[in-house]
């Protein structure tokens, strides 16, 4: 087997394509010596070496050795130099480089190859002892803490000493007499705390150091970086081991980091810092203020890079320019500067704000450097999120309190309110609120409209509070079970802090954080780029979006995103208004049919109007009504007073209603008396819906000329008859308006597939079915048998230790839901070939499922009206 992979000598034997074998670092390094830009020369110890050194007791394969004898022989001759020579010594860095990179959590070494031998070796060679004994005391120090495990502050402290005796503040004050004296003192800690002298051997330094690399792919720090981001442990990591070259030998030397544009606008200028005289750490440990490289970005007495060293700059534009052409990507490098002379160290896709991501992306397609098809792929969906919502001001100052479930974009801060009641009293007076609840219920809607944010310490990604605030675009952290609310005293608190009402804190729904006080935020501005890629994307697309709407106000949003109709407007949402909840009480608690009827009756003309001004906003677009859903119980009238309304509207006694609402009340009532069951239970609601769909519909037709056709949905359906039989009560009401008014409409009637049973037997259901859409949201619980309103306190203990790969209420899981949806799928289209298809629960937002939704063939994605870009450009990128 070949273990080792040489570049930037004579043999160059990597790729950019051999990431997963070199590491990104190894492989970037060889396909840059490849395109003839300078890179020191050294070789990559391949990631398999590491699986293997894991696989079999941390030992390594048997022709390990010889193959790294003869890459560093390889370096040698390129270089004329020798490791451990006296006069011309090589000194290396060794250095790890995992697949995908992980900042910061893994080991380096530097300046590996002096010993008291060849520190002379390099006094001769840089001409200056003190660089030459300051690297070999910086080597003792990483080398010392890193492979040997002495712990660093037992070196710093020596230093601390022996600037105190020298009576200096400043470690460049040290002469090479002092470094001197610290590289004795190092060895003697290194002695004293591991029994054994420091190696003196370069081949024993060069052994440890890899160990110590290789050691560094399973410590705690890596462990949790690779859960985090879902890093498998067997990729392993590769040990880069490249000659030295030195930003830090006197001022024609430098070290820098730079993005080939700039990574938070996109802007296509060059981006980054330098510092003259200093070694890579210097850049980023924050002793010494880097300095910009141009000219044009120079404040003050700021020293350019092109002013400074204008030969390297001039080298370094070039090659910049060769970077962004070869890998048609922004880069971020990592460079050095030795004697006038520039050496790359690294080149990778740079990290970037999606902002930046927008713009790059289509600045590089109309220079040519890539096609729309993949400006459309650059562009990772769910990062449009950041540009449609406020979000937190980086540089804001922050006290974090606790954390829940990112359940709605954005970033809000407001004062901490109780109830939905107290929300709308604040609001009115011009506060900025934060609703606090344990979970919300339908009657919270009102109040988390007003609000800013929304925080629950119960529930998922699909429970009320997460799903009604993602439609109307609030903030929401939802099940942040750390938090504990105390509704009496009025207070929210975490472990020893508490929180008053009225007291301020700031929600993040892209993380789930929330803070304590107020945090700034920045608003968004949405930019020709998005304009642009989107068209792009729409160019692309197979699937259509639509928006889950039911408020004009949200389906106006919806129509700005882009949405080319509404796939789910859930009409029990618009039963919550204070003029309607009364006449839905007494239509619930009614104790015969005549009251009944008169309720229903009352509810009517709101439900007209509400259905008109959806039509006119959507303007011929197709409009998808479900008919009532939600359990019974959410209506019922709570507390005496509610009770006393209702008893009095119907002449009834309070007792006799409180004995009703008693009969009523269910166990379970997701799985109770919803959907099509009430429907056919109160054959006389659905008959109100209906009636006021068609006659809204032939309204609005008359006023526009704008042909209306309603989207008629059955919830809840898991058996044929019940659909046949529904759809029979429709289209009877249906043919009277019709007849009524002597207006012909073309209307449809389909049906939400949302229980297992009915995608198992959805070819009978298609018999009456003119469209399905699938209800992910309840599909994934009845398929699980989890609680959508409970899942939140256990799913974070599930996707910690590894249970299940994501949340299946934000990504639909494909292996078992996907099946029925699949088979819905199927099974429909054979009945009916033509039948349309589409998909309303949370998952028509979610990146991951629409590429699975077009896999199976869906016509459409309805999603939350916020989400109408993300769903766009994901149909887009998976129709490529
Ligand atoms: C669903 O179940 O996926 C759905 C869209 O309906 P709801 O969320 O209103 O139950
Ligand atoms: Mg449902």
């Amino acid at each position: 087997t070949k273990w080792v992979y040489g570049f930037g000598s004579g043999a160059n034997e990597g790729r950019a394509g051999m990431r997963d074998l070199l590491g990104g670092k190894g492989a970037n390094l060889a396909e840059m010596a490849a395109i003839g830009l300078p890179v020191p020369p050294g070789f990559t110890i391949t990631t398999e070496v590491c699986t293997s050194f894991y696989e079999n007791g941390r030992t390594y394969p048997a022709e390990l050795k010889a193959q790294v004898d003869a890459a560093l022989h390889g370096v040698e001759e390129t270089l004329g130099l020798r490791f451990g020579d006296p006069v011309a010594p090589l000194l290396v860095s060794v250095r790890s480089g995992a697949r995908v990179s992980m900042p910061g959590m893994m080991d380096t070494v530097l300046n590996l190859g002096l010993n008291d031998i060849t520190v002379d070796g390099l006094t001769v060679s840089s001409g200056d002892p003190r660089f030459a004994w300051d690297s070999y005391r910086r080597f003792i120090q990483m080398y010392g803490s890193v492979v040997l495990g002495v712990s660093h502050h037992r070196f710093e402290d020596l230093i601390e000493e022996t600037k105190r005796a020298a009576g200096v503040q400043d470690d460049t004050r040290l002469s090479a007499e002092d470094w001197q004296d610290v590289v004795a003192g190092y060895k003697d800690i290194v002695l004293r705390e591991t029994g054994a002298p420091f190696p003196m051997d370069p081949h024993e330094q060069l052994w440890g150091a890899i160990g110590a690399v290789f050691g560094s792919w399973m410590n705690p720090r890596a462990n949790t970086y690779r859960r985090l981001h879902d890093i498998p442990a067997s990729w392993g990591t590769a040990v880069n081991v490249q000659t030295m070259v030195f930003g830090n030998m006197g001022e024609d030397c430098a070290t820098g980091v730079c993005f080939t544009r700039d990574p938070s606008t996109g802007e296509n200028v060059f981006y980054g810092e330098y510092l003259i005289n200093a070694q890579g750490e210097d850049v980023v440990a924050g002793i010494r203020t880097p300095q910009p490289m141009s000219e044009a970005r120079a404040r003050g007495d700021e020293l350019s890079m092109e002013k400074a060293l204008p030969d390297a700059y001039r080298e370094l534009l070039a090659v910049r320019d060769i970077l962004e052409r070869h890998y048609r990507d922004m880069q971020d490098i990592e460079f050095t500067v030795q004697g006038n002379r520039l050496y790359m160290l690294q080149t990778r896709t740079g990290k970037r704000t999606a902002a930046a991501a927008l713009r790059i992306a289509i600045s590089m397609a109309e220079e040519g450097l890539i096609t729309h098809e993949e400006a459309i792929r650059r562009v990772p969906p769910s990062s449009l999120d950041q540009l449609l919502h406020p979000t937190l001001d980086p540089d804001a100052p922050r006290t974090l309190l606790s954390r829940g479930l990112p359940a709605s974009p954005g970033a809000a801060a407001g004062a901490i309110v109780f109830t939905a009641e107290d929300v709308e009293i604040r609001a009115a007076r011009g506060e900025d609120v934060i609703l606090v609840r344990i979970e919300t219920s339908p009657e919270d809607v009102h109040g988390m409209h007003a609000a800013r944010g929304v925080l629950t310490t119960r529930g998922g990604m699909t429970s009320h509070a997460a799903v009604v605030a993602r439609g109307m675009g609030r903030v929401c952290v939802a099940g942040a079970g750390g938090i504990h609310v105390d509704y009496r005293a009025r207070t929210l608190s975490v472990g020893a802090t508490t929180l008053h009402e009225g007291e301020w804190i700031t929600l993040d729904g892209a993380t789930g954080e929330v803070f304590a006080g107020r945090v700034g935020t920045i608003e968004p501005t949405l930019s020709g780029d998005f304009s642009t890629l989107m068209g792009w994307a729409d160019r692309t697309r197979r699937m259509k979006v639509r928006a889950n709407a039911e408020t004009p106000e949200d389906a106006e949003t919806a129509r700005h995103f882009g949405a080319e109709g509404i796939g789910l407007c859930r009409t029990e949402h618009m039963f919550f208004a204070p003029d309607r909840i009364g006449f839905v009480r007494q239509m619930i608690m009614a104790g015969d049919d005549a009251a009944r009827t008169r309720a229903i009756d009352a509810l009517l003309p709101f439900q007209r109007e509400d259905f008109k001004a959806l039509f006119r906003i959507m303007a011929g677009l197709p409009v998808t009504i479900r008919l009532l859903d939600p359990p019974l119980h959410e209506f019922l009238p709570h507390g005496e007073s509610e009770l006393a309304e209702v008893a009095a509207a119907l002449s009834e006694s309070v007792e006799a209603l409180a004995a009703r609402k008693a009969a009523l009340s269910e166990s379970n009532p997701m799985l109770g008396h919803r959907g099509c069951r009430l429907g056919l239970t109160y054959p006389e609601l659905y008959a109100m819906q209906a009636r006021a769909i068609i006659e809204a519909a032939i309204a609005v037709s008359g006023e526009s000329g704008e042909k209306v056709v309603p989207e008629i949905m059955i919830p809840l359906v898991g058996l044929e008859t019940e659909l046949r039989r529904t759809r029979a009560n429709v289209e009877a009401v249906a043919a009277e308006v019709v007849a009524a008014t002597g207006v012909a409409l073309e209307y449809s009637i389909g049906t939400m597939i949302e229980l297992p049973r009915a995608a198992l037997t959805a070819d009978r259901i298609a018999q009456d079915a003119d469209f399905f859409s699938f209800g992910t949201n309840d599909l994934t619980q009845t398929t699980f048998g989890l609680s959508r309103d409970d899942a939140g306190t256990f799913m974070p203990f599930y996707l910690e230790h590894d249970l299940i790969p994501r949340d299946p209420f934000i990504s639909i899981d494909q292996e078992g839901v996907g099946q029925l949806v699949a088979m819905g799928v199927e099974k429909g289209r054979r009945t009916k070939p033509g039948l349309k298809l589409g998909v309303c629960g949370e998952h028509g937002g979610d990146p991951a499922s629409i590429g699975f939704f077009e896999t199976v063939g869906l016509d459409y994605v309805s999603c939350s009206p916020f989400r109408v870009p993300i769903a766009r450009l994901a149909a887009a990128q998976a129709a490529l």
